[in-house]
């Protein structure tokens, strides 16, 4: 997993007397990000549960403000996305000078990572880390350590073994993807306690509405007095805006302000905004979101456990994990081209080591029961 970036080949003699133009060391070595299964051959409208998406759609009110958005597509974005600063900061009690933006949180981990790592510099997150983390942090060509997660859960001991002087950034989500596992914040705290001051402790907060446990905490409070956290969450999810992409970030001001001189200025859009400060007064909806998955989250675990499957867990996010037997007939990799010719499509996971697994979203009542049965079937057969 772990790809050295600084000892590839590419010299910078080579590369100028190369006969064509040669990406920078370790460019041609990332994995590209793959992204979850949205096709199924022959099947017109196949339920997509890859990707993690709001099984209920797009909050009716950030609807309503996208569709107004259409009369202003002719000028720039406000570059300070001020709109959704000022509500995020009226939200949760922020100063607004010190969130970031971005088009995603995707934008603002690469954002971080080329704000702090430098060729040599290393990254450090979880062996099962969102694949997103570390695409930015090779390509400034810096090591990524991988901190191994015994039980699929983030071990901190592990995590702060992997610290070295040339450490800059830690990336924690928290709950995490693909495993859907959480630590209680006494250990995100501990975390941070053994790190040194130089040192990032990013904390993606991207499902951490779907955690409903009172030791979860995701990390706003910490951030607010720390000088090395940052704390980011994203639309995509909970919001269902993933297709508007937009995010936020809260942090020190002397990190704010250096992401600032090197973002793009107009990094969210005109309708990205409008809908995203909508979506925050949506309480009812963000309200539905969350039911929905407390709701299907016990009932699916507990019916996939019941067919043989087992389940990575307890799931606080919306999604679970799941791991396939290897008999022949069972695997993942089967049960994936079975799920999908019924139009059934859940995340196959090889890029995260994970052959064995697939990562199914909690959907819709019927789509829930519509994989269940499959399974059931496939298991049979
Ligand atoms: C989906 C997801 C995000 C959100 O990404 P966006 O770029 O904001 O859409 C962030 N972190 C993790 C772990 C995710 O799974």
């Amino acid at each position: 997993m772990s790809q050295s970036s600084s000892q590839a080949p590419g010299a910078a003699s080579d590369r100028a007397s190369a006969d064509r133009p040669t990406p920078k060391p370790g460019i041609l070595e990332i994995h590209p990000y793959v992204p979850g299964k949205a096709k199924a051959e022959g099947i017109e409208r196949p339920v997509k549960l890859s990707a993690n998406e709001n099984a209920l759609g797009s909050s009716p009110k950030a609807l309503e403000a996208y569709a107004e958005a259409r009369h202003s597509l002719q000028v720039y974005p406000d570059p300070r996305t001020s709109i959704v600063r000022a509500a995020i900061a009226e939200k949760f009690r922020l100063e607004p000078e010190r969130l970031i933006f971005g088009c995603g949180s995707d934008e603002i981990f690469a954002l971080l990572n080329q704000v702090f790592l430098e060729p040599g510099d290393n990254m450090v997150q979880g062996q099962y880390a969102f694949a997103a983390f570390a695409i930015g942090a090779r390509a400034c060509q810096a090591d990524v350590r991988a901190a191994p997660e015994p039980g699929f859960r983030i071990d901190v001991d592990e995590v702060l073994k992997c610290v070295d002087e040339r450490t800059r950034l830690v990336f924690l989500a928290n709950p995490g993807n693909p495993t859907g596992t959480w630590i209680p914040f006494s250990e995100v705290r501990r975390l941070h306690e053994g790190l040194p001051p130089s040192v990032v402790l990013v904390l993606d907060g991207a499902y951490g509405e779907f955690c409903l446990d009172p030791a979860f905490d995701d990390g706003l409070e910490l951030a607010r007095s720390a000088s090395n956290v940052v704390v980011t969450h994203t639309f995509s999810k909970l919001y269902g805006l993933a297709g508007l992409r937009i995010g936020w970030a809260y942090g020190p001001l002397e990190i704010t302000q250096a992401v600032d001189r090197i973002r793009l200025p107009f990094n969210t859009t005109v309708p990205a905004q409008a809908a995203a400060a909508a979506a925050l007064g949506d309480e009812d909806f963000r309200q539905a979101s969350i039911e929905l998955v407390e709701r299907w989250r016990p009932w699916l675990t507990q019916q996939l456990g019941g067919l043989g499957l087992d389940v990575v867990g307890p799931s606080a996010a919306n999604f679970l994990l799941i791991g396939f037997p290897q008999a022949p007939g069972r695997t993942a990799a089967e049960a994936e081209a079975f799920l999908s010719a019924r139009g059934l499509l859940l995340r196959t996971l090889y890029n995260y080591g994970l052959p064995g697994h697939l990562r199914l979203t909690i959907g819709l009542e019927a789509q829930n029961r519509a994989v269940i049965e499959a399974l059931a079937e496939f298991m049979r057969s």
